[in-house]
């Protein structure tokens, strides 16, 4: 089949039919809105922005309607290459005229082809592939309380995580995440898990003892706020660990893969895990997950014990390993540290010029703007602005604006999106 290369695609003319809201019964009345059209066979627990995205290409994103978007969103910190990356769409055709699924009782060579590429340039040894970030740390988290159980005995099965950390949505991994409007609503939850506060080694080392089993961080908070770990307290989690045999688990499922200037955040500080887990831009896009761990805790996971049917599947690890060989180069890295410093500078800026922002603060591509104290709580309204100028950007809970754009980000996307974010955080200051 023949690639589209990187010129832009042409535009759809769709029929009334191929609307993805619409189906062949009249459903739409005129007196219904758009927005309300949208939500009509989907579970309301979205409340979904008033576009609908048809087309993309690098990081420009069209709507239905024909709007152009600048997505420094990356998707939700996933498209790492932008949209629809020849290179990604030739890996998935190709993979794709040749095996879509197997049964699990086989191994393809997508899947062993990108395990090697991950056990090559990590900490790891082993890799146990699956669909996405929730089921990597549930499977992190099940890893470490066999591990333990395996060789102390059950009653060493205790979890430490951080206050305001986000680990995924599954009930133990919602539970384990430190935001209890997250989990409260979905009690019993899971026992044995214990919080502290982020960034505070003391408080670590008085909840660490004999009976943890695991310890898990993610080494920058994303979804609360983009809030880097400090060195301290990674360093407190490696030694608490070693002390008291407990595993270390650093989620790296937003901060992986490049994201913040080198393949994964650990790499940054030289304190490596026992366990990582990967997803979001792992993919780049196709859903894909990883957990990565040593030669010394991969046995617990002994043939039975752990499963999947979608995990691995050849086409999400073809993918990945084309988006992989992408990241993995100094050309990217570079460029991430590159357009983060001068993102980064823009939006000091910005903050500085109309006073939306009281900091700005991450790592490589992943960016969080503090809200100045005035506007506090008012991220999600902010972003509706954004997108109404024409850029996509994401929240970091109610205070932060959080961008992740395409670590490919071209100096041209750069400067159409900063005119658009200025007049956007104008207008949206004039109705505050
Ligand atoms: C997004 C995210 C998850 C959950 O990933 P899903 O693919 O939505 O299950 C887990 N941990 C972190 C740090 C994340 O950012």
């Amino acid at each position: 089949m023949k690639q589209r290369g990187t010129r832009p695609l042409p535009k759809h003319t769709k029929r009334p039919s191929e609307n993805a809201f619409q189906t062949a019964k009249p459903a739409q009345t005129k007196s219904q809105t758009k927005e309300q059209t949208m939500q009509n066979y989907l579970t309301p627990n979205f409340s979904f922005a008033p576009v609908v995205p048809d087309r993309a290409l690098g990081s420009r994103v069209w709507d239905t309607e024909g709007r152009e978007y600048i997505d420094l969103a990356g998707g939700i910190a996933v498209n790492a290459l932008g949209h629809c990356h020849p290179a990604l769409i030739a890996a998935l055709n190709e993979q794709a005229h040749k095996l879509w699924h197997i049964s699990n009782i086989y191994t393809t060579e997508p899947a062993q082809n990108l395990a090697r590429r991950l056990v090559e340039h990590t900490f790891a040894d082993k890799v146990f592939f699956c669909n996405s970030g929730a089921e990597a740390n549930e499977a992190a988290l099940k890893l470490a309380r066999k591990h333990a159980r395996d060789r102390f005995g059950e009653g060493k099965h205790q979890i430490v995580a951080c206050t305001n950390a986000f680990h995924g949505r599954t009930l133990f991994t919602v539970s384990v995440g430190g935001q209890p409007k997250y989990s409260r609503d979905f009690a019993p939850l899971p026992a044995g898990i214990a919080h502290v506060p982020f960034n505070d080694p003391a408080a670590l080392a008085e909840a660490v003892s004999g009976h943890t089993c695991a310890v898990i961080i993610e080494p920058v908070q994303g979804e609360s706020g983009v809030l880097p770990a400090t060195p301290e307290f990674l360093r407190a989690a490696r030694e608490l660990c070693d002390r008291f045999d407990a595993a270390l688990i650093f989620d790296e499922v937003q901060t992986g893969m490049g994201r913040t200037g080198e393949l994964f955040a650990y790499q940054h500080t030289g304190i490596a895990p026992d366990i990582l887990t990967s997803a979001k831009a792992l993919g780049s896009g196709f859903p894909l997950a990883a957990m990565l761990t040593t030669d010394r805790l991969a046995p617990a996971f002994a043939p039975g014990s752990h499963g999947t049917t979608f995990g691995g599947n050849p086409l999400a690890c073809a993918v990945g390993c084309a988006a992989f060989d992408l990241i993995n180069r100094e050309d990217t890295r570079a460029n991430t540290r590159r357009q983060g410093a001068a993102l980064t500078a823009a939006l000091e800026k910005l903050g500085r010029d109309t006073g939306i922002f009281q900091s700005v603060r991450g790592q490589g591509l992943l960016i969080g703007c503090v809200l100045a104290e005035p506007y506090a709580g008012k991220a999600a309204s902010f972003t509706a602005a954004a997108l109404k100028h024409g850029v996509m950007v994401l929240v970091a809970g109610a205070n932060v604006i959080r961008l992740a754009p395409s670590l490919l980000l071209t100096d041209d996307d750069l400067s159409a999106a900063l005119p658009r974010l200025e007049a956007a955080a104008r207008e949206w200051l004039r109705t505050q």
